[in-house]
């Protein structure tokens, strides 16, 4: 093993511990993954956070076939669906992060109310249809209810989020429970009203830029935020 494939795999372990500690997941439930060579190194199924050492991560191609001693996640196929569907997909996170696992005993997403539900890249997160965990039938329903987005709930089980790197897969399980508890806070008061189209659209503009210091951002980020102005 190189020394970098033993980094990644220790990067790993890190971010699965992380989704216990920082309770977006109980017991062995939740699963993380990350795009590597011509495949991916996916959590092995059914071992506690606590137990898990780098021996114990699982390479798979992307055809579905694996490596090693241990047994991949139940959840491999939506990993791997992920890979194969969204080329920009580094790292999978998926949990059973209380809030949002509530709302999708439901079956119902989060709708734009609130901005920061464009943080998943579109104006609703959506609910996947139930189907048995670790099921061909539920990496169908993910990928229907994903469309063009990087996150959705699962119903009857939790959520899935993609990203660029799995900080940002992680991050962003972090804040579909944040839009999750925020959804159902405001819920006892009735259903909200969603911000409307437009305005979701023009939040999905400013978040291309949002983030951006002066080094990085471009002619395409001009008049995304009102800027300023610059003294010396
Ligand atoms: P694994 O332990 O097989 O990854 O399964 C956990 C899970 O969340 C199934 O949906
Ligand atoms: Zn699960």
């Amino acid at each position: 093993m190189t020394t970098s494939e033993n980094q990644l795999r220790r990067k790993i372990i890190k971010t699965a511990s992380a989704l216990q500690s920082t309770g977006l997941t109980h017991g062995t439930s939740g699963n993380v993954s990350v795009r590597h060579k011509d495949g991916l190194l996916i959590t092995p199924s059914g071992i506690a956070y606590a137990d898990l050492s780098i021996e114990k991560l699982v390479f798979m191609d992307l055809s579905g076939g694996y490596y090693g001693d241990y047994l991949p996640s139940s959840e491999w196929r939506m990993h791997l669906d992920i890979y194969r569907r969204y080329p920009d997909a580094q790292a999978v996170v998926h949990c059973h992060s209380p809030r949002a696992t509530a709302l999708s005993t439901h079956n119902k997403g989060i709708p734009a109310f609130h901005y920061m539900v464009a943080v998943a890249g579109g104006d609703e997160i959506k609910c996947a249809d139930y189907a048995t965990f670790g099921t061909k039938a539920l990496s169908e329903a993910m990928i229907a209810a994903l469309g063009d987005r990087r996150a959705c709930l699962l119903a009857h089980h939790g959520q899935i989020t993609y990203g660029p790197s799995l900080e940002k897969a992680f991050g962003l399980a972090g804040e579909v429970e944040a839009l999750a508890d925020q959804y159902l806070s405001a819920l006892v008061l009735g259903e909200p009203a969603p911000l409307s189209p437009t305005e979701m659209k023009e939040i999905l503009r400013k978040f291309k830029s949002y983030g951006k210091q002066l080094d990085a951002l471009e002619d395409d980020d001009a008049g995304a935020f009102e800027m300023p102005e610059r003294r010396d």
